[in-house]
């Protein structure tokens, strides 16, 4: 069985999958780690964001590897160096290469035919599995979800601008739907929610009941 979480970034799609799966013994997937760690190797190999060419052939040649949310590249454990704005943007920037999704989707059907799995990213239930049993889209306004990030970073005690990070996540939505392969957009047949009406708690709750009521 596959339930696919799509939504925009800060939407709460991690928290509310990884709780979803742990509930129903399924696979966690985070698609989006997978186009971050793509986008870590050509920072770390000083590649041009512009070097389409060099950037696909990473993609077809990496290994990425997820356990729960643990990241491997090539063998490496790269999970804590995956969340800075710098890997966010260039994660964005590489996933709207086609032939990195085209390698990319295709190690995410692998992994989703094998089992059952939650899968969370930007595409999943219009294309990586457009027939997924049940298709999510979690959503919240821009400003909710620049405040909740910069609530985490601030309890993290890392120093933060509210405005800066609102600013990102519009430059990220901007670019995530108006790419030519793939836009986030709502699946045909997903069910919304908008998650600053609902609690994570309400929400995996309400999911929980839903995927049981299918199985
Ligand atoms: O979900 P997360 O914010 O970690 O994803 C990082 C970036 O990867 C997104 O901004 C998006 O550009 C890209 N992504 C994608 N398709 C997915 C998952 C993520 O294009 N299925």
């Amino acid at each position: 069985m596959i339930v696919a979480i799509d939504g925009p970034a800060g939407a709460g799609k991690s928290t509310v999958a990884k709780a979803l799966a742990q509930r129903l013994g399924f696979t966690y997937i985070n698609t989006g780690a997978m186009y971050r760690a793509i986008g870590w190797k050509v920072l770390q190999q000083n590649i041009a964001l512009e070097d389409t060419e060099k950037i696909s052939k990473i993609a077809n040649d990496s290994l990425i590897e997820l356990v729960g949310d643990t990241v491997l590249m090539n063998g490496e454990e790269i999970t804590t160096q995956l969340r800075t704005a710098e890997i966010s943007s260039a994660a964005s920037v590489v996933s709207a290469i086609p032939a990195v999704r085209r390698a990319l989707v295709a190690h995410q059907q692998r992994l989703g035919r094998a089992t059952n799995v939650v899968m969370e990213g930007r595409d999943i239930g219009t294309k990586v599995f457009p027939d997924a049993e049940v298709k999510i889209y979690l959503d919240a306004s821009p400003e909710t979800r620049a405040g909740r990030r910069h609530r985490e970073e601030i309890e993290k005690g890392v120093e933060a601008s509210y405005h800066k990070i609102l600013a990102e996540i519009i430059e990220r939505d901007t670019r995530d739907t108006n790419r030519e392969d793939s836009p986030l957009t709502q699946a045909a047949g997903s069910i919304y929610f908008d998650s600053s009406t609902f609690t994570p708690h309400e929400i995996i709750e309400q999911l929980t009941n839903f995927v049981t009521s299918k199985q």
